[in-house]
């Protein structure tokens, strides 16, 4: 085997943080990358005050809503280790991208506010990774603050995401009463302000877990609050399974806070330890296909229009699977057998986009595309013939009604909803007979990218009727009578001509199910 290959992938470590909106993302993507000296300031991440991305139509829509709109990939080198890290929209109005992303990396980092203990965003994204089996490592985030009992904040993970944890440090106290972290895993405590306590970061513990001699820490009730949860923990807690972390069943648990800087170094460290290199990858046909192969192979799991207006440019984000890109190297695009040579290639970073000439399995690049790749398309080099596993769907939520606003551009109007349904950027649904489209997502933000983009690219301006949130269902055709449609269950076929019904809430579909016991519902993931 290539031993530089080798070494490179091995040291690659590609992840998301997944969170709720406001739970500290941004916060510790910027500690992290200030660790790595990605950025040279905090601020950088969210000020977004880059100038070559300031006119851009995309950006409109940030500047608009405030809000992060582009999922961008961040790289960098700490401690011989290359870290990618794909930002998850954490908005509400987060979209398919966000899903997709996920089939992007290797694990998961979960940011959680320890006020607010697990959220509704948060639970979403857990599932997909959940799904794909990665490993999670949960960061409870915002200790200079009071918050949930952290054994609470543990039951939680257990309660309500099905997940065992493992505490690889203990804060004692929070808030204003925030003294350290009981760091397990290093046996040592970390101080949260060492001046106030002589100075010392890190305070060592001895075999039996204390500190030894006299400590102005030991004064402290919390001190022994924190040994007595510990005490219960280590009886009646999980064990520490370094190949349940691997399969994604048992989530270490980090405590700090991103804002002051407090435990996120220890996390980042602990974490590069345990976080998987890029795994390989599975075919059609469920084969895995080793990020090891010499030869190229990757995915596209985003495409992203219009990050440039001068040149109309669209961007594909491929998860290198295997093997080297080289700048120019020549691949086959599997859906189309078509043969082409990537020369026009780019990768991120926190602050510009510069040019890609090297990458390996794991390192996430973006190609330059005029119009040649589909989300989920496979590209691969020599004879590899590879075409990797589809990428999920994700049942939509949300759903409007759309119109061309000018019945004399309906051929533009067909051709921009297709291209972009093609593309993935939203779903259609056409009703029964009398064929209205739907449009459906899994965030509102998609409708307004869609409406955007049908305007600037294809010069069709839309209507678009809400019809607010709606429970999607599949019926097999076999089962299907159209007197079960009622305003209450819309029915209407997907692109692939299968038959879904709509419902109007859970009461809707509880009615449905009573009434038609026979008849099997099913949803995507
Ligand atoms: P995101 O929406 O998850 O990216 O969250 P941000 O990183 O933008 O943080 C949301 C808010 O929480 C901001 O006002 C941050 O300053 C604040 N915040 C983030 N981390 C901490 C923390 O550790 N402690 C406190 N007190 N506030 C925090």
């Amino acid at each position: 085997m290539n031993e530089q290959l080798k070494q490179e992938v091995a040291s690659r470590k590609t992840f998301a943080i997944i969170s709720h909106p406001d739970a500290g993302k941004t916060t510790i993507t910027e500690q992290l990358l200030l660790f790595g000296g990605a950025i040279r300031q905090a601020g950088t991440v969210k000020g977004k005050k880059t100038g070559k991305f300031a006119k851009s139509d995309w950006m409109e829509i940030e500047k608009q809503r405030g809000i992060s709109v582009t999922s961008s990939v961040m790289q960098f080198d700490y401690a011989d280790k290359r870290v990618n890290i794909l930002d998850t929209p954490g908005h509400e109005d987060f979209s398919e991208d966000t899903y997709r992303t996920l089939m992007a990396v290797d694990s998961a980092v979960m940011v959680i506010d320890s006020a607010k203990g697990i959220e509704p965003q948060t639970k979403k994204l857990f599932k997909v990774c959940r799904m794909r089996g990665i490993p999670i490592f949960t960061f409870i985030n915002k200790l200079d603050r009071d918050g949930k009992e952290p054994l609470d904040l543990l039951a939680e993970l257990e309660e309500v995401l099905e997940i065992d944890s493992y505490p690889m440090n203990w804060p004692i106290g929070m808030g204003k009463g925030l003294l350290g972290l009981y760091d397990n895993f290093h046996q040592r405590i970390e101080v949260h302000r060492p001046d106030e306590h002589g100075g010392e970061r890190y305070v060592p513990l001895n075999d039996a877990g204390e500190i030894e001699g006299p400590h102005v820490l030991k004064e402290s009730t919390l001190y022994d609050q924190a040994l007595e949860d510990i005490l219960l923990l280590t009886e009646a807690g999980n064990e520490f399974s370094e190949e349940r972390i691997a399969n994604g069943e048992l989530t270490p648990v980090f405590f700090g806070s991103a804002l002051t800087n407090f435990g996120v170094q220890t996390f980042l460290d602990t974490y590069l330890q345990f976080a998987p290199s890029p795994s390989a990858h599975k075919d059609e046909d469920g084969e895995k296909i080793s990020p090891y192969t010499e030869e190229f192979s990757g995915f596209i799991f985003k495409i992203q229009a219009n990050m440039d207006p001068a040149h109309r440019d669209r961007i594909a984000f491929v998860r290198i699977c295997s093997g080297i890109f080289e700048r120019g190297i020549d691949v086959t695009l599997s859906r189309t057998k078509k043969k082409m040579r990537l020369s026009n290639s780019t990768q991120f970073m926190a602050e510009s986009r510069e040019s890609v000439e090297h990458a390996v399995a794991g390192d996430i690049i973006g190609l330059y595309d005029t119009g040649n790749f589909q989300i989920g398309d496979t590209i691969f080099q020599g004879k590899m013939n590879v075409d990797y596993e589809k990428l999920p769907q994700f049942t939509p939520e949300m759903f409007m009604r759309v119109n061309a606003k000018n019945v004399m551009k309906q051929k533009s109007f067909h051709k921009g909803v297709n291209q972009l349904v093609q593309e993935g950027a939203i779903q259609l649904y056409k009703t029964f007979h009398t064929e209205d489209y739907i449009l459906g997502a899994v965030g509102q933000l998609q409708f307004e990218v869609f409406q955007h983009r049908m305007l600037n690219e294809y010069n069709a301006e839309v209507v678009m009727t809400p019809m607010g949130n709606k429970i999607a269902r599949w019926i097999k055709p076999e089962d299907l009578d159209e007197s079960m449609s009622s305003s209450r269950n819309l029915l209407v076929r997907d692109r692939h001509d299968q038959p879904l019904f709509l419902f109007e809430n859970q009461f809707a579909m509880r009615w449905f199910s009573d009434k038609y016991p026979d008849v099997e519902l099913s949803a995507l993931l």
